[in-house]
């Protein structure tokens, strides 16, 4: 027979967004890294695409690496720095920043694995409750697709950049504009329910 116990997590799980940052959330830098605030520049259609995720009701989460810091170019605080400003700039518009922000550095002590491991994705859904085979990866690199596809993701989002597309990292979606985001996010929204 079996027992009835008291669910001790009994809020359901939530779907979600994951972005990638350099060259979805903002501008590329190139082969470089953004190193300050200063030159953090927001692609167009990304408050667009934030506010229709956040408007769904789905979760919304940063899922980036930032090698700078394990390469000594930028200090963690640097970076903290950085995503305190990205965060204190989508409250101000949105009165919500994202849900979770997780950073590969690659320094000794950081408790994250390089992308396409899907490490930080499956910590997001351990902490925020993420429903992942309903949650969807956007990004413009081959890791973050093979990232969400390794993750068990619903699908991905390939935003076309720089970076050529290689084999096995096809995403099911590609757009060529980070203006297509929200459109593309709100059709994929309204196909999986809340
Ligand atoms: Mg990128």
């Amino acid at each position: 027979m079996k027992s009835i116990v008291p669910d001790s997590n009994p809020k359901p799980l939530r779907p979600a967004v994951f972005f990638d940052r350099d060259g979805v959330v903002n501008r590329s830098p190139g082969p470089g890294y953004v190193l300050d605030w200063d030159v953090f520049e927001f692609n167009p259609g990304f408050f667009e695409a934030f506010g229709a995720v956040k408007n769904a009701g789905w979760l919304v989460v940063l899922i980036t690496s930032q090698k700078g810091v394990g390469k000594g170019l930028m200090t963690q605080a640097d970076l903290d720095e950085i995503h305190g400003n990205l965060q204190d700039s989508l409250r101000a518009k949105f009165g919500r920043g994202f849900d979770g922000i997780y950073a590969f550095t690659g320094t000794p002590d950081c408790p994250h694995q390089s992308k396409p491991d899907p490490e930080m994705i499956h910590a997001a859904a351990e902490e925020l409750g993420i429903d992942l085979a309903r949650s969807w990866m956007i990004g413009d690199a081959d890791r973050d697709i093979l990232m969400g596809k390794a993750a068990g993701l619903a699908g991905t989002i390939r935003l076309l950049g720089e970076k050529p597309v290689g084999e096995g990292a096809e995403a099911v979606f590609t757009i060529e504009n980070s203006t297509e985001m929200a459109a593309q996010l709100m059709e994929i929204m309204s196909i999986s329910g809340d």
